[in-house]
């Protein structure tokens, strides 16, 4: 199967996400689902948000309804920054939080040329990203050619591993052409 472009509404994204419709796409192509709004429940704080975009397994799936942020190219890009093996990373979450500038260390192999201002704070920088992972106004679409220094997770057992260190958002973190996994 090569690329496949569904429009379904979100009672179709459920039946998706339940693999009665899709079968997983680990082996070619990319799945692109349209819907009106996605609706991400933290099952383990009941915590409820309203997201831009969400890239799984079976598939890229993009809410067109999104109140905050009609879909966007930013949206697209950010989910296939993930199909190719990108995070998210974000200025806070409940236990960390950036602070301070921008310094070489925080920005390796993106540090110098003047692109961003000695005295940026790295907050302001993060959101310039493409794969920030909020979709908020003013956020950017930057790719850095290496990691960046934020808050990031991966998933450890089936929860979010918070971490606070090099977040691999850069080109040479994107592991394989673009595929759901
Ligand atoms: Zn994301």
């Amino acid at each position: 199967m090569g690329n496949r472009i569904l429009i379904v509404d979100d009672a179709a994204f459920m039946r998706m996400m339940i693999k009665e419709t899709l079968s997983k796409n680990g082996f070619d192509g990319l799945k692109l689902c349209f819907v009106n709004t996605i609706t991400s429940v933290t099952t383990a704080t009941s915590v409820t948000n309203a997201l831009g975009g969400n890239n799984n397994p079976y598939g890229t799936i993009v809410a067109t309804g999104y109140a905050n942020a009609p879909l966007s190219p930013r949206v697209l890009g950010h989910e296939f920054g993930h199909a190719c093996g990108l995070r998210d990373i974000y200025v806070s979450n409940t236990t960390h939080k950036v602070t301070g500038e921008i310094e070489k260390a925080r920005m390796p192999w993106d540090w110098g040329g003047g692109f961003y201002p000695l005295g940026l704070m790295q907050a302001d920088l993060i959101k310039q990203l493409l794969m920030y992972g909020w979709v908020e106004e003013g956020a950017g679409t930057d790719i850095p050619t290496s990691t960046i220094y934020g808050v990031w997770y991966e998933w450890v057992n089936r929860q979010r591993d918070w971490k606070l260190d090099l977040a691999p958002v850069g080109l040479d973190s994107m592991n394989r052409q673009p595929n759901h996994q």
